[in-house]
């Protein structure tokens, strides 16, 4: 039924796709964008076009950003000898919320997953192991705990021993399946300090 006429139907619809909303939220959304003035509306979906158009990845560790090389990658004061692995940009963003990692990183966007067909080559693998091509001492493998991230820790493991990198795991303490992103900072730092060699 359509109570609403098509064009905010439409929007209720649009924006019951997002993750997270369901078709009540959808609706208190759709009712509330219409109600604000118009330039607010205007305003938020150039905001959104600009956003979804203007991104790319790092060139240097593929981390979501508007330049070539994300402001990590390009700075100085950062130690590009040591790389963190982590699955997506919201697990970068967590690390970097803790202020205490001085290290680079490196985005695989995924994690390995044979049951869902995501294979070594649907992730940027093989970008890291370019990577490690130049002066690195230490990759840190900051990947999930869920089934995927340590499936993922042991093959990256397995690539990277015999370039004789040091490889470490950071340490659990972090939830099983637990998403990065999810977890507190204290926790965070506690399973980075407490990484093991692999
Ligand atoms: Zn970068």
């Amino acid at each position: 039924m359509d109570y609403y006429g098509s064009q905010v139907t439409k929007l209720i619809e649009e924006l019951s796709k997002l993750p997270g909303v369901g078709a009540k939220s959808a609706q208190r959304l759709a009712f509330h964008i219409i109600n604000m003035p118009p330039e607010q509306v205007q305003g938020l979906a150039d905001a959104m076009v600009k956003a979804r158009n203007g991104v790319k990845y790092c060139k240097e560790c593929f981390t979501l950003t508007d330049s070539d090389l994300c402001p990590i990658c390009s700075s100085d004061k950062r130690n590009h000898k040591v790389i963190m692995v982590v699955e997506n940009t919201r697990d970068l963003a967590a690390y970097e919320k803790t202020g205490k990692y001085e290290g680079v990183y490196h985005v695989l966007h995924g994690a390995i997953s044979p049951m869902l067909g995501i294979g070594p080559g649907d992730i940027k693998l093989k970008e890291l192991m370019q990577r490690l091509q130049g002066d690195v001492e230490e990759v840190i493998i900051a990947t999930n705990s869920s089934l995927e991230g340590e499936t993922t820790a042991m093959y990256i493991s397995k690539l990277i021993k015999p370039t004789g990198i040091k490889v470490t795991r950071i340490a659990s303490g972090v939830p099983v399946g637990g998403d990065l992103e999810y977890i507190d900072e204290v926790t965070l730092l506690r399973a980075l300090e407490g990484r093991t060699e692999l």
